[in-house]
């Protein structure tokens, strides 16, 4: 029980880090959002429903296959929010690297939706390109995956940038 006071101060302590509110203007945190988004011809859909885990862009070489070169905004939200409202994506995982995430995509068009990683256990990772309404990722809250940024990629001022993933 003595514990518990000291407990809870360090968890305050932990929410705001890595830029929810570097800005100073934004909310901490948007609570229970209701995201819908699909792939680009429109056979698979999805909803999210929930607090987004984290909202980043990413510069890690994997990501620069999928979204042609420049890094990759995603938005984590919670796997149990997560349902596919139509169709069903295809699945890929590369067979040759340890704990490779899954990549969920649309067998038609070919669109990226969703990644699966043991990074994030429980989120569902979003590409934000595929939301139905962009504006509601807003901004990074960090920057991963820095040791790979290309010449050409834009690194944006004022947000925490990680060589790699933080652990
Ligand atoms: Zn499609």
């Amino acid at each position: 029980m003595q514990n518990l006071p000291e407990r809870s101060k360090k968890n305050r302590l932990l929410v705001p880090a890595a830029g929810w509110s570097h800005s100073g203007r934004e909310t901490l945190r948007e609570k229970n959002m209701s995201i819908t988004g699909g792939c680009y011809c429109g056979a698979v859909r999805y909803e999210a429903e929930g607090d987004p885990i984290m909202k980043a862009q990413c510069h890690c070489r994997e990501c620069q296959y999928f979204t042609g070169g420049q890094p990759n905004d995603f938005m984590a939200m919670p796997e149990a929010g997560f349902t596919y409202t139509k169709g069903a994506p295809k699945r890929f995982a590369k067979s040759d690297v340890a704990n490779a995430a899954t990549r969920e995509f649309c067998p038609e068009c070919g669109v990226h939706i969703v990644t699966r990683s043991q990074a994030l256990p429980g989120a569902v990772i979003l590409k934000v390109g595929s939301l139905d309404d962009p504006t509601v990722f807003q901004q990074p809250q960090m920057i991963l995956q820095t040791a790979d940024a290309q010449s050409f990629h834009h690194i944006p001022d004022g947000v925490p940038a990680f060589e790699r993933f933080p652990t």
